[in-house]
């Protein structure tokens, strides 16, 4: 065709009673207040699709006729109020007292630090679990009024949307984001002009804009580099969500760590805390501490300062996941940065080593070092990267090491049908959202008659249904399938009568998560779908990334077994999975199948997602699970003993798959149907709602990140940056004195051991410690019990020795009487660390001697 295709946009103008609505398409409120969103669907049901759900995109667009007309609507007028009433007292609630022991102080900011948030699908700049995570903290610490801002990129491409083709091969389609139609305005200077940060680069400066998102009553900042001041290869760096290579990745992370904190400073705003949630965005920790060492500080000292309010959150349960740059890279961009800190080469890498041997600089090991409070996201990944991270702790049982955990959670207002809503309000009682964390409130679920219970759950999955309709049926047309044979494609998910058992299974296509555990055994399975009178339609949905070779495979060969005569219509895959079909879903199956590699699903969240909207989860006991699970609210697959061979590990997991599906789910949800449902199913729906929902939502997490980190941070905070950062510096110069003198240490008993004594005798314990220079304050001494054969964990008795007196060369007499309270056969040792009152965990020098 000829010619120039110019392009022209035409906005409507909105009239002034509905002025407002610009202010609810600006601020990602909307992304868990759903009456919100059916406003905008009200006044366009086709725009509001064709515009992808994007508030601000829709107003630019609206028809001038149709907007006048909603003026003059008396109904959505009354709507439209409603939900402003909302946002205003949303925005105008007291803050309560603010969570932590002590409390937070207003005075406090917690500035959380992630290289993508998943909000809502108008905000594309998220591709998997991490993202929405970090989108649901940041919701839930505006519901909790938490003084809480985020840092993160703005990326003009975010992640890519799928199309998958006949033969199952996954297409990546990457578009632009149109910064003017997301819910994001750029900062300005008091004159007007863009607030700007310059990030030092290699003979460059590289320039960055910082926009903020609105998420309810906090701000989200985000750094673009797309700018005209930047050379070409410098405007892409932002540009794609974990795309380009190594150099890109490096620079994404320059820009997000380094630059992050010069946003913040340009910006006036003063973190008392600062997260890192996972390592790309460690860099951080060195900004800070090149800003540290310019108010006339060491660079031990500057780190201890740093370190002391900085919490890490580790996401990745295996060394390999760990971000990590070769060391000439990490010099080619920090080699100013050392100059300016007065640090070596060798000082530098060995921020980012592990276990002491070269070669790569970890992003890890550089936010552990840069952090004194650190976390895994469940109770199991606590575990695992205890081990995993303790190296850093060399002298200290993984047990012991400072290595905590916080269990993932979700932000239910975002997740929550609102279905249920109307149902919780009669039997829950008014006020349910603010007793999330209430187990007698969520009992209450008991109390939902199993009539009205069961048909909620119906007409979710309907709704479930009906969106598979459509984008299957997209999809099929597309790849130029028949309309006859679509209907053979979609006989079980039939919207009008949805009584067929549904499992879901969606999630990023990593290997680890065995998208195709299910079909282990072809056989077996074809055994279960083949049962007419009790028919079985399994969903998939989910993303390969685009260089995941393996992750690909996966969809192709779903992909290829759905089309199978005898899967037909039972196995569906769905494309193009985001947060819209993720709502859906998790609300709609009856079953939420999720079947990782232990331990490699570190926590998973989808699975809390299905479980507060009553579906039930059939599961490894890996991640959430592992604590979700109470033997009455779901089923678990016991992983197989580690070490098994992988492929006999497949086979044992797959087989107790096999048998759960066959003789519990299946039989249990068609078994005494008379009712239109089955009693038992409803039972254990209902307690999967009120067991799982009170421990596994935002406000929980929060308090847990404010009682464990937040508060203690902040209070490390102050302790160390008073009077000039006097606690910084006495903590840097006491650690050096510890550190030469600690290959010197030594114990020795010299009391009279005796290795059977009467109940109620006293003991007397005597341990000469060489002190090598050190005082006797600088060491704690302690005898440790534990029951013989016990590991030393945290849960061991100890009892500290007095320091008494100085013996000779150096020697000092440490002693202390006991009397056993206990009978039987108990086992002994006697250890010796360093103490500081200003440490912030009594073992973060990582030393330890035993005797
Ligand atoms: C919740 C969610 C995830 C995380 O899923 P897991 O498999 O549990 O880690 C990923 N993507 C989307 C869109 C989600 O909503």
């Amino acid at each position: 065709m000829p010619g120039t295709r110019y392009q022209l946009e035409v906005n409507p103008e909105i009239p002034a009673r509905l002025a407002r609505l610009d202010e609810l398409a600006n601020n990602l409120w909307y992304s868990w207040d759903r009456p919100t969103r059916s406003l905008f669907a009200r006044l366009s049901a086709g725009l509001w699709r064709a515009t992808h759900h994007s508030p601000k995109a829709f107003l630019k667009r609206m028809d001038q006729k149709r907007i006048n007309e909603a003026a003059d609507d008396p109904v959505f007028l009354g709507t439209m109020n409603r939900v402003l009433s909302a946002y205003d007292s949303y925005h105008s609630e007291p803050r309560l007292e603010l969570p932590g022991k002590p409390p937070l102080q207003s005075t406090d900011l917690i500035a959380y630090f992630c290289a993508e948030f998943g909000f809502h699908e108008s905000l594309p700049i998220y591709s998997g679990g991490l993202g929405i995570l970090a989108g649901d903290h940041c919701k839930g610490a505006s519901d909790l009024r938490l003084p809480f801002i985020a840092v993160g990129l703005l990326y003009r491409q975010g992640y890519f949307h799928q199309t998958i083709d006949r033969d199952g091969n996954q297409t990546a389609h990457y578009g632009d984001n149109d910064f003017d139609d997301m819910p994001i305005e750029p900062m300005r200077n008091q004159d007007g002009s863009d607030v700007r940060v310059g990030v030092d680069f290699p003979g460059r400066t590289v320039w960055a804009k910082v926009w903020r998102a609105r998420i309810g009553i906090n701000s989200l900042y985000l750094l673009d580099t797309d700018l005209g001041e930047n050379s070409e290869a410098d405007r892409g760096i932002a540009h794609q969500l974990y795309g380009g290579d190594r150099r890109t990745r490096i620079e994404q992370e320059i820009v997000l760590g380094v630059g992050g904190v010069r946003a913040l400073n340009a910006l006036g705003l003063n973190p008392t805390v600062w997260h890192i949630n996972e390592g790309h965005a460690a860099f951080l920790v060195l900004e800070r501490i090149r800003n540290l060492v310019g108010q006339n500080m060491s660079f031990a000292a500057a780190l201890e300062a740093a370190a002391a309010n900085t919490v890490f959150t580790t996401h990745t349960p295996v060394p390999a996941g760990h971000d990590h740059f070769a060391d000439d890279m990490v010099m080619h961009y920090f080699g100013e940065f050392c100059k300016a800190t007065g640090l070596d080469r060798d000082g530098l890498l060995n921020m980012g080593r592990v276990g002491g041997n070269g070669g790569e600089f970890n992003m890890t090991a550089l936010a552990l070092r840069g952090s004194r409070f650190h976390n895994g996201v469940s109770r199991i990944h606590g575990e695992v990267s205890s081990r995993i991270c303790g190296d850093l702790w060399p002298q200290v049982a993984a047990a012991e090491n400072p290595m905590d955990y916080v269990t993932n959670a979700v932000h239910v207002p975002t997740f929550l049908a609102t279905d249920w809503y109307e149902t919780f309000d009669r039997h829950l009682g008014l006020g349910w959202q603010h007793r999330l964390t209430d187990q007698s409130c969520w009992n209450g679920v008991q109390r939902i008659p199993d009539q009205i219970f069961w048909s909620i759950r119906q007409s979710l999955k309907a709704q479930l249904l009906h969106l598979v309709h459509s984008r299957v049926r997209q999809q099929h047309l597309r790849n130029q399938g028949s309309e006859a044979h679509l209907d053979r494609v979609l006989r079980s998910a039939d919207p009008t009568n949805p009584t067929v058992l549904t499992i879901g299974f969606a999630r990023r296509f990593a290997t680890y998560k065995r998208a195709a555990l299910l079909f282990n055994n072809l056989d077996w399975l074809r055994e279960i779908l083949s049962d007419a009178q009790h028919p079985v339609l399994f969903i998939f949905a989910g993303k390969a990334h685009p260089a995941d070779e393996p992750g690909r495979r996966l969809i192709r060969q779903i992909a290829e077994l759905s089309q199978q005569r005898e899967f037909e219509g039972r196995i569906l895959l769905v494309e193009g999975y985001d947060l819209h079909l993720a709502r859906r879903m998790v609300a709609g199956v009856d079953v939420w199948l999720n079947n990782p590699i232990y331990p490699l699903e570190a926590s998973g969240t989808s699975g809390m997602k299905a479980a507060i909207n009553g579906a039930i989860n059939l599961s490894v006991l890996d991640g959430w699970w592992g604590e979700g699970y109470d033997g009455k609210n779901g089923w678990a697959i016991k992983p197989a003993a580690e070490g098994l061979d992988p492929a006999q590990r497949d086979i044992d997991e797959a087989r107790t798959l096999y048998e759960l599906l066959q003789d519990s789910v299946i039989p249990m949800y068609y078994r005494n149907t008379s009712l239109g449902y089955s009693p038992e199913w409803v039972a254990m729906a209902k307690q999967s709602i009120a067991s799982i929902m009170p421990r596994f939502n935002m406000q929980r997490m929060l308090t847990d990140y404010a009682e464990k980190f937040y508060s203690p941070a902040a209070e490390q905070w102050r302790r160390y940056s008073s009077a000039d950062f006097s606690g910084a510096r006495r903590v840097a110069d006491w650690k050096a004195r510890i550190r030469a003198a600690w290959p010197r240490i030594g114990l020795r008993r010299i009391d009279q051991m005796a290795a059977r004594i009467r109940y109620g005798e006293t003991l007397r314990f005597e341990i000469a410690v060489q002190l090598d220079g050190l005082t006797p304050d600088d060491l704690t001494v302690e005898l440790v019990f534990t029951r013989p054969g016990e590991p030393t964990s945290a849960r061991a008795r100890r009892y500290e020795l007095h320091h008494e007196r100085p013996l000779e060369r150096g020697e000092h007499l440490f002693s202390r009487e006991l009397t056993p309270d206990q009978c039987g056969k108990m086992e002994y040792r006697v250890r010796v660390f360093p103490t500081h009152e200003l440490l912030t965990h009594p073992f973060e020098m990582g030393m330890m001697l035993w005797l």
